[in-house]
């Protein structure tokens, strides 16, 4: 019989296969998010120098925010998961209740969230209004803060539920417990995913059926045309907080949805919003939550057998204040170490993000074969949204979800070269 570590070394290798090969076979690789034809992305061609010195003074401010913030997060994250601090926390939050290992979990996620979330919390402000000066956000402090208590509240309970999984399995299985813990901390990745739509997204805003209109109809003949199943489609009151233009798709199988902003049915084109439609259709078509969904789970599962192997490393233990992994007073440590690791995968994950939406834009190009709407589409959501049209390059490779506004441009100029339609 193999041992344990030695199987886990072996479990882990082939998850990781089996990422990397969902990552090279089922992502849009072809489709580039830099266009390779004629068209060379060139910002000055579609706005006013007035829009661009706009669009690069709030990144000016906006980015440095969001640097900074992520920083302070980190260095926090550090200070409490690489000395005794952490540790000592997690006990102290526990001892009212008697000091148990669930009330350690339990508790001690909720201290450590709060301290990384206050610590942040001035910049949040900042960032709060100088999106108000801009003319970004409508909300109020109030709004603004139960928005913030709210996202801290289901922060904490999934950390919580993830370290119970995490530090129980341990108990219930002293050897084996990696299997246990890989096996549900996937599992609650799907279930997580599926039930997002239906538990999260309304704790956040209202959604209602798009009244029935000229523009219902043409929406959901267009899904009709592209052959998805789509029985509604919903408006979010996203206006309560902002005048940022945005659609998406969330959920899988019998929670999948196709949402729409409303501050888009107030001032977009019918051409506009289909387009935009055209483009969240190409997502639920190729089921990019679903892919989304199984690369995070087997991510998550590669997590906890790479913590199950680190089990070894003593040194960090002891330094982190905790007698072995399985005492909870390590938790500090395990969610800096996760904290990095997320830090180190993100341009993966930027680029694996801008590939998928690349693939989307050329969907929704094919679907209306309207390349001039498509460009409207994009000036328009780089006006309204005041996106950084001319991107910093390391914040772009780190951070950026999506091409820009500007290769998304050129994209559509490009198709309408290949594809002889008038170019626009
Ligand atoms: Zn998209």
């Amino acid at each position: 019989m193999i041992g344990s570590r030695r199987a886990a070394w072996i479990t882990l290798a082939v998850i990781l296969i089996a990422v990397l090969a969902l990552v090279v076979i089922l992502i849009p690789w072809r489709v580039a998010p830099i266009p390779v034809g004629g068209t060379v992305p060139d910002a000055t061609r579609d706005f006013t120098p007035a829009e661009l010195s706009r669009a690069a003074a709030l990144a000016a401010r906006i980015q440095p925010t969001a640097l900074l913030s992520l920083a302070v997060s980190l260095v926090i994250s550090a200070l409490l998961g690489l000395t005794s601090l952490g540790a000592r926390i997690v006990t102290l939050a526990a001892r009212p209740m008697g000091g148990g290992w669930v009330w350690q979990v339990i508790l001690g996620s909720l201290a450590l969230g709060l301290i990384g979330r206050l610590a942040t919390l001035p910049l949040s402000a900042y960032a709060e209004t100088v999106l108000r000066r801009y003319g970004l956000s409508t909300r109020g402090w109030g709004l603004w803060a139960a928005d913030i208590a709210k996202s801290v509240a289901i922060g904490v309970a999934l950390t919580a539920l993830v370290l119970m999984v995490f530090y129980g399995s341990m108990r219930l299985a002293p050897r084996l417990w990696w299997t246990i813990a890989a096996t549900a901390v996937a599992a609650l990745v799907v279930v997580g995913s599926f039930l997002y739509p239906v538990l999260v997204e309304p704790a956040f805003n209202q959604f209602r059926s798009m009244p029935q209109s000229q523009l219902r109809g043409d929406l959901l003949a267009v899904a009709e045309r592209d052959g998805v199943a789509v029985d509604d489609v919903l408006v979010a009151d996203a206006s309560r907080r902002t005048t940022a233009l945005n659609a998406y798709v969330s959920g899988f199988g019998s929670t999948r949805r196709i949402v729409v902003y409303d501050t888009l049915l107030d001032s977009e084109s019918p051409a506009v919003i289909e387009t935009i439609v055209a483009h969240e259709l190409g997502h639920a078509k190729s089921n990019d939550v679903v892919l989304g969904t199984a690369i995070g789970a087997l991510g998550a599962a590669a997590a906890v057998i790479a913590g199950y192997l680190l089990v070894g490393w003593a040194p960090l233990l002891r330094r982190a204040g905790a007698s072995s992994l399985a005492d909870p007073r390590s938790m500090a440590l395990v969610l800096f170490v996760l904290a990095a690791v997320g830090l180190i995968l993100a341009p993966a994950q930027s680029l694996i993000s801008r590939q998928i939406e690349a693939s989307a834009d050329v969907h929704a190009l094919d679907l209306t074969r309207d390349p001039a709407a498509f460009i409207e589409m994009q000036r328009r959501l780089g006006i309204r949204n005041i996106a950084a049209l001319e991107p910093n390059q390391l914040y772009y490779w780190v951070f950026a979800s999506h091409p820009s506004t500007v290769e998304r441009i050129a994209t559509a100029r490009d198709w309408a070269q290949v594809n002889r339609a008038s170019p626009p």
